[in-house]
């Protein structure tokens, strides 16, 4: 689709013309995807900076039939935010605190802020907002609210959605939804806030949020335990939560292969450890009490792990220095295994008692198809999610390996649904698991999620194609 010059000038009046870019170079950061494997065609990048600016320029695009794809910070990696043709929809001049009500436990801020930005504004009002993900220096909460984002404080705090009280919608008619009451408590008929979380702009586009924020912690511990067996990974697990209960804020899972990628390829990284061990376990222990010595609470834990055989070897973060250093091992991960050649990705969720018995069967069924494969799985293991990642090769051809990407789709997302699993954990579905969806979900939900579409986007101009084909 082409538009024509007059629908361009429309936008420019309602928005400015330094708001609307058309000009390829203007618009090419836009049209790029995280992974790189897929560009999007637009006509036109529209950056309004107010829910009355959002609403109108979705109201010019409806009258024309023009499809939208709303972008917060382009992190996305299942092409959720990939645009055919039509108005990429950028949030990032939406990016005002509204009201932090400190007493309430809630902050209520415009779509386009900067995650990393919310959790400083939480904290200069000795607040804390959980959310955290390895993109929060450039995702967008409106970006996040649509993912229902997960991230490493799940296991604590929930997900994405969890954590929203309110929000504020334009609508695919470009009439303005607006319910920020900031309520914990309020049963008045269908929630329909829960509908546009996790809907990945398919259903309108969010320009505000009222966010829970939580006692800030003042005490911390981060270690790395090493673990002789996988297995060992969840017993380490349920032992660490039955001495620290919720104080356990994060439990990450790395193989052996993630310390040896991220030493090898990331600056500023390394090996805390003497020798190399098979799995390792980043924990974070955290306290709004000053007081707490969370130290020695998990110091004795450990200790009786270390008697069992459980644990062979800890290091403990001495300073927030050191602490980033290890998470550091952990968020890097990714960005190590794309220098190591071609990566094939699968971000699923088990039950977590089954996590350790699903890595080691998965592991097995792909070196099986593959010899030579190095599968690196690693992540929130602590709620369920796994990113079941897979390291080509060494020597094989990029494309060749990228090439059987479907095949192994087919083996771990198989053996996800035996433990009545989720092929999508926390990235959502966007055009790269769309055909996934179709494959793993019941006829009946399929039909119901198109219903809720038709009813909300009868034109079908909000982000088409994403999720499910209208
Ligand atoms: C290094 C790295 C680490 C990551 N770690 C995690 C992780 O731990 N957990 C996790 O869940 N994800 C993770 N992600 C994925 C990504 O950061 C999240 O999906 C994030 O929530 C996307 O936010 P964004 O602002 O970049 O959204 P975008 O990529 O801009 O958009 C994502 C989707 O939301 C839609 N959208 C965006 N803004 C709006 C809006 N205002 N209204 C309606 N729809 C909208 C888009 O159309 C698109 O479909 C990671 C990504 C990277 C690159």
């Amino acid at each position: 689709m082409t538009l024509p010059s007059e629908f361009l000038d429309r936008l420019r009046q309602l928005v400015g013309a330094a708001n609307v870019l058309s000009a390829d170079g203007d618009t090419e950061r836009y049209r790029h995807e995280e992974r790189g494997l897929m560009t999007s065609i637009c006509d036109a990048v529209a950056r309004p900076g107010t829910a009355d600016d959002v609403a109108a320029v979705v109201r010019v695009c409806a009258e024309a039939h023009v499809p939208i794809v709303a972008m917060g910070g382009n992190t996305g990696l299942v092409g959720g935010g990939v645009a055919n043709g039509g108005v990429i929809l950028s949030t990032e001049r939406l990016n005002r605190v509204i009201e932090v009500d400190a007493l309430n436990h809630t902050m209520t801020i415009e779509a386009g802020c900067i995650l990393a930005d919310l959790q400083k504004t939480a904290e200069d009002h000795d607040c804390f907002f959980p959310l955290s993900l390895g993109a929060e220096g450039s995702c967008r909460i409106g970006g996040n609210i649509s993912t229902n984002a997960g991230g490493v404080g799940v296991l604590r705090y929930g997900n994405t959605r969890d954590l929203i009280l309110g929000l504020e919608v334009v609508l695919p008619d470009g009439r303005i939804w607006s319910k920020l009451n900031g309520l914990r408590k309020d049963n008045t008929g269908y929630d329909l806030k829960h509908l546009f979380i996790g809907a990945e702009g398919t259903l309108g586009i969010v320009t505000k949020a009222v966010v829970k924020l939580f006692p800030r912690p003042r005490a911390k511990v981060t270690l790395m335990a090493a673990l002789p067996t996988l297995d060992y990974v969840l017993i380490l697990f349920d032992r660490i939560r039955a001495a620290c209960g919720d104080r356990l804020a994060a439990f990450e899972m790395v193989p052996e292969l993630g310390i040896e990628l991220v030493t090898r390829h990331i600056p500023d990284t390394r090996d805390p450890f003497a020798e190399r061990h098979p799995w390792y376990v980043l924990m974070e222990l955290t306290s709004p009490r000053p007081g707490d010595d969370l130290r020695a609470e998990v110091e004795n834990a450990m200790g009786e792990a270390f008697e069992a055989g459980i644990v062979v070897d800890a290091v403990f973060a001495d300073s927030e220095t050191q602490g980033r250093a290890l998470w550091k091992l952990r968020e890097e991960i990714p960005a190590a295994q794309t220098r190591e050649g071609g990566s094939i990705k699968h971000d699923v969720s088990v039950p977590v008692s089954k996590t350790t018995e699903f890595v080691r069967l998965a592991m097995e069924a792909v070196c099986a198809e593959m010899p030579g494969l190095r599968p690196c799985p690693f992540g929130h293991i602590g709620d369920g999610n796994i990113h079941f990642n897979l390291t080509q090769p060494p020597g094989m051809d990029k494309a060749a390996f990228i090439a059987r990407w479907a095949d192994f789709n087919r083996i771990v997302h198989d053996l996800t649904k035996r433990y009545s699993g989720s092929i999508s954990a926390e990235h959502g579905i966007g055009l790269v698991k769309r055909d996934e969806l179709e494959h793993y979900t019941s006829p009946l939900d399929i039909e119901l999620m198109r219903r809720v579409k038709r009813a909300l986007d009868p034109n079908n101009i909000m982000n088409p194609g994403k999720i499910f084909t209208a």
